[in-house]
């Protein structure tokens, strides 16, 4: 739990009962009424000390998530050492879990071994990750004692040495001590008939090969110094980040379900070299100084060759959408890799136009903003256009989006003069301070507008900051992560006089909204960001930590929505599907990510990988849309990308919400 917050933020992880470990019990039953009853008659019957009863589907949601997200918080040990997969999904009766939890908790202190279990205790499967000590000479001596202890621990509760995934390489060994010589004869027999040459699986199940036989240990050694990244959860090493990939291959799932976003380039290319994956090899490779790609790039003077073209062909069409980061089991978090690898590759050389022209947006917008109507009309000739889009590294069928005539800044002191001048603003409501990055100042005023509408339905008072602050995501995603940091730290300055004042910030574009919540931790450090990090909301997160809020009614709507892939990696989207469902609306949730995805989707080279990606699940979904259904995208990007590729037009929450308050 401490490690979901420290992650996702305090709001990720609802209240618990006291204990050290809790069992999510969902009831289901034909009224509120019958329900209630059954969660008080389970906590009755229960042996746990506590209980706490969740109504808030919100909060359910969120507990859920934290569930689902076991296999990557599990990846390292409660001493936050790399915990690896070879013990890791043994059943037993459900009826005799209890008995069996306490003998295999002795076992791990038999064995100096820690991790987190965790599993679906319904059917009595327990999944864990160890933290075997393979980086010592005995490692796999450890390992195989270990399991060999663990296997017959579970045959004695009658149990299964893997209870979902199957036994492989790693427990097929220990099958004896679950079947007898005649099962197994006989399981020889039947393959061998099946499969006279041994083609098919060899070394595995009935012919087994030592189950330590394929244990791959880590080449690399550490790699602490010069980086820009405090790689938190990997004591401050990009090895060890690197090195969390198992190799299981979860991100090479070609499926297009909505609720993960992992990994769209693979999907879209179907090559190992665009996969989670084959991208963590790479960069395995390249820190071990092996072959990567045919070359042998070696150390350069005992440093990675961070340039080593392969390294970079690897990570070209990677979206740095951060699918990984929540959805690899083991939380390997490719976009901070790739922004580390292109820091470390450019520093005090010249990068590539586009990380001046979409890298420094921000800067430009700012530009644009003294006379954004001049800039728009020049943009929008034909010649000066294209040139333009040449110059910044764009590809040619994207354009130079439309500056807003008047910032939502601007808007904001504006009406800030005329409140003042009526001067009967109400008093004692609670402050929100709503911030407004770059791409809503200067794009996307409206979204910023419909914000300020909502939040003061909701009973705040809004503040906004004296000027505009900037998070810095572009010059992240491009690499530049000194100029990041230095931006980043005079932002977090500015918005840490609210945090300290308990004043709640809410971002509106969640790639944004999680820099501060994630990045800012990873390059300023906890210490410096972390006040800032806690306080920061979603709109939905904080809507639904407001007492007696009630949404306005969205009944008999249907609402297409694309969460933005950062909101669905970093803060997690239940938030907002609590908030649409509990106000009606028909929700109809969609996976993966929008292609865009910030500088990726406009530069040169990767329009077709960009395109494919939105071809996944967002636009099939928008064509099948009805014409009267609303297309939710908080993201800029995603939006951009509907009015780029499709008819449709995205809205976000904010204006969604605002939309059916009644009218003023
Ligand atoms: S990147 Fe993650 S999902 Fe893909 S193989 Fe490695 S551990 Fe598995
Ligand atoms: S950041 Fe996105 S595109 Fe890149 S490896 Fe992770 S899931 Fe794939």
């Amino acid at each position: 739990m401490q490690l979901g917050t420290d992650r996702k933020g305090p709001q990720a992880v609802p209240e618990l009962p006291g204990g050290a470990a809790w069992l999510f019990v969902e009831i289901s039953g034909d009224d509120a009424a019958e329900v209630a009853d059954r969660a008080a008659a389970v906590s009755l019957v229960a042996t746990a000390r506590h209980s706490r009863i969740i109504t808030s589907p919100a909060q359910a949601a969120a507990l859920w998530r934290i569930r689902e997200d076991g296999g990557g918080l599990a990846g390292r040990s409660p001493a936050g050492a790399p915990a690896h997969a070879g013990w890791e999904d043994a059943a037993v009766p459900p009826e005799r879990l209890g008995d069996y939890l306490r003998e295999f908790d002795e076992l791990l202190l038999n064995h100096h071994l820690k991790g987190f279990p965790f599993g679906h205790f319904g059917d009595g499967c327990v999944h864990v990750r160890l933290d075997f000590p393979f980086q010592h000479d005995d490692g796999a001596a450890v390992f195989r004692a270990f399991l060999t202890d663990a296997a017959r621990l579970v045959a004695s509760y009658g149990g299964s040495l893997s209870g979902e995934h199957g036994d492989g390489r790693a427990r097929s060994e220990l099958l004896p001590f679950m079947y007898t010589p005649a099962a197994l004869s006989l399981f020889g027999k039947v393959k061998g008939i099946l499969d006279p040459d041994n083609i098919l699986n060899p070394g595995v199940l009935v012919d087994p090969e030592p189950l330590d036989a394929n244990v791959r240990v880590a080449e690399a050694g550490p790699l602490r110094t010069g980086l820009a990244f405090g790689y938190e959860h990997d004591d401050g090493d990009f090895s060890q980040a690197v090195h969390r990939c198992t190799g299981v291959g979860q991100c090479r799932a070609a499926h297009r379900d909505n609720q993960t976003v992992m990994c769209p380039s693979y999907i879209a290319t179907l090559e190992e070299k665009d996969s989670t994956r084959g991208r963590a090899r790479a960069l395995q490779e390249m820190i071990n100084g092996s072959v990567v790609g045919g070359a042998a790039v070696g150390h350069n003077h005992g440093k990675p060759n961070w340039r080593a073209p392969e390294v970079h062909e690897a990570l070209d069409l990677c979206l740095s959408c951060k699918g990984c980061a929540s959805d690899c089991p083991t939380g390997i978090d490719m976009a901070s890799y790739k922004a580390e690898v292109l820091h470390q590759s450019y520093k005090g050389r010249i990068r590539p136009a586009s990380h001046y022209s979409l890298g420094w947006l921000p800067r430009w917008a700012m530009l644009a903003s003294v006379a954004p109507r001049v800039v728009n009309a020049l943009v929008s000739l034909p010649g000066l256009g294209k040139l333009g889009l040449r110059l910044a590294g764009v590809d040619q069928r994207r354009r130079i989006p439309a500056f807003a005539p008047q910032t939502f800044h601007k808007w904001f002191g504006s009406r800030r003069v005329s409140v003042a001048l009526s001067a009967s603003g109400p008093d004692g409501r609670p402050q929100v301070l709503l911030w407004a990055d770059s791409f809503t100042n200067n794009f996307s005023p409206e979204v910023g507008k419909a914000a300020v509408r909502v939040l003061e339905d909701a009973g705040y008072e809004v503040l906004i900051p004296e000027k505009p602050v900037c998070c810095g995501l572009t010059w992240i995603s491009t690499g530049q992560l000194d100029s990041a940091r230095k931006i980043l730290r005079s932002s977090v300055e500015t918005l840490k006089e609210y945090a300290e004042q308990g004043i709640p910030i809410v971002g509106l574009e969640p790639s944004c909204t999680g820099v501060l919540r994630s990045d800012s931790i990873e390059l300023l450090g906890r210490a410096v960001a972390g006040q800032v990090a806690s306080a920061t909301h979603t709109l939905a997160e904080l809507l639904a930590k407001t007492p007696d809020y009630e949404a306005p009614s969205l009944e008999g709507i249907t609402v297409v929505a694309q969460p933005h892939c950062h909101h669905h990696a970093v803060m997690g989207w239940s938030p907002d599907a609590a908030l649409l469902e509990g106000a009606g609306a028909s929700l109809q949730k969609l996976g993966g990510c929008c292609g865009l995805a910030g500088n990726f989707g406009v530069e040169r080279g990767h329009y077709e990988v960009s395109v494919a990606v939105a071809e996944q699940q967002l636009l099939p979904a928008v064509r099948a849309a009805a014409a009267d259904a609303v297309v939710l995208a908080d993201g800029y990007s995603c939006r951009t990308q509907l009015e780029d590729l499709s008819e449709r037009k995205g809205i976000h929450l904010a204006q969604l919400l605002a939309e059916k308050l009644p009218a003023k």
